[in-house]
């Protein structure tokens, strides 16, 4: 199989081919339609995660299923199916046994602990694969998997809501922006100073307002979610919310929080982080996604043109989500 690796900490990916091994208990041997390419990737890429090196990163896996494990039920040859980030759990831990399997003490994660879908092909355990909805493309159906996903769960946690802010409209926001307004929700985009396009890209999603996240909003939010890397949107956003609101941080990697007043976060305010997904925050989005008819923005790259595609994201130069194809399935 051909595969995009990271050999080591801060390296760019280099090409290799591997043996495409065979998939054993409980596992299913997928041949890669499509892989999104995801902010964590970079945090992988830039060793301020804890990985395995060398790795083949992606956990936005759109594969089909081409031998099954022994043991593996459900699944048949040919299947379509997605990969996320949560690749496996230990199922013993006070946190697997309380419906907290996102927050597992020995987990491993597609992409950082296991190989992901930079690659022709990818082996997955079975009991962490999401059948995906008919009506997505596998380009459309790849940033799902994580950027809807953990969009999606953090969505959940700031409740109600009826006004939310994005802070960074990249794949995970302008996905969640066109849930949130199915829901009925006023969505309020925030974007780097002086990134008109992207705020356009917002509006045309629906977004009530768009502007920059130097600015404050026209109106208080019940929740921000912020989606940037960027430490100094946490004490901004908090600034943004009603008494009572929530500043939900989306991302697995953060610059430093800067310090900032208590009186701003007296009120009962709350900053919350979200931490990977449940298999159950899976199944309920990708639900609500076919449900609500989202369009998944995408732009393609060639597998071999990972770095390409990481350059472009690290640079906030995409709209929406990078997707790689490898180029036998183009
Ligand atoms: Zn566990
Ligand atoms: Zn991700």
């Amino acid at each position: 199989m051909n595969a995009m690796e990271i050999p080591a900490p801060g390296q760019p990916l280099r090409p290799v081919v591997r043996d495409m091994g065979e998939p054993g208990e409980q596992e299913l041997l997928l041949q890669v339609a499509a892989c999104g390419v995801c902010r964590t990737d970079l945090h992988v890429l830039d060793g301020e995660i804890p990985a395995r090196y060398p790795i083949i990163p992606g956990h936005e896996i759109v594969g089909r299923v081409v031998a099954i494990g022994p043991g593996t039920e459900g699944f048949a040859i040919g299947q379509r199916v997605g990969v996320p980030w949560l690749g496996q759990t230990c199922g013993t831990c006070s946190f697997c046994l309380s419906g907290r399997e996102n927050l597992c003490d020995r987990p491993q994660f597609t992409g950082a602990t296991r190989d992901g879908g930079y690659a022709s092909h990818v082996i997955a355990n079975a009991q962490y694969c999401f059948p995906l909805p008919d009506g997505f493309s596998d380009e459309e159906a790849a940033p799902l998997l994580c950027a809807g996903l953990i969009g999606w769960r953090a969505l959940r946690l700031a409740g109600e809501a009826p006004v939310i802010g994005l802070y960074g409209f990249g794949a995970a926001a302008h996905i969640l922006a066109q849930v949130a307004v199915w829901q009925g929700r006023r969505v309020l985009a925030f974007t780097k100073e002086g990134d008109l396009d992207g705020q356009a890209f917002a509006r045309s999603l629906g977004c009530v307002w768009a502007g920059s996240s130097n600015e404050p909003p026209p109106e208080l939010l019940d929740a921000a979610l912020i989606f940037a890397p960027a430490g100094e949107l946490v004490p901004r956003a908090l600034k943004a919310v009603r008494k009572g609101g929530k500043v939900v941080c989306a991302g697995i990697h953060m610059s430093d929080i800067p310090g900032f007043p208590y009186a701003d976060l007296w009120g009962e305010r709350q900053i919350l982080s979200v931490a990977n997904l449940t298999r159950e925050d899976g199944t309920s989005f990708l639900e609500v996604a076919a449900r609500a008819g989202i369009r998944p923005v995408t732009q393609r790259f060639p597998l071999a043109q990972a770095n390409e595609a990481l350059a472009q994201l690290r640079a906030g130069t995409l709209k929406g989500a990078a997707v790689l194809v490898p180029e036998g399935a183009l």
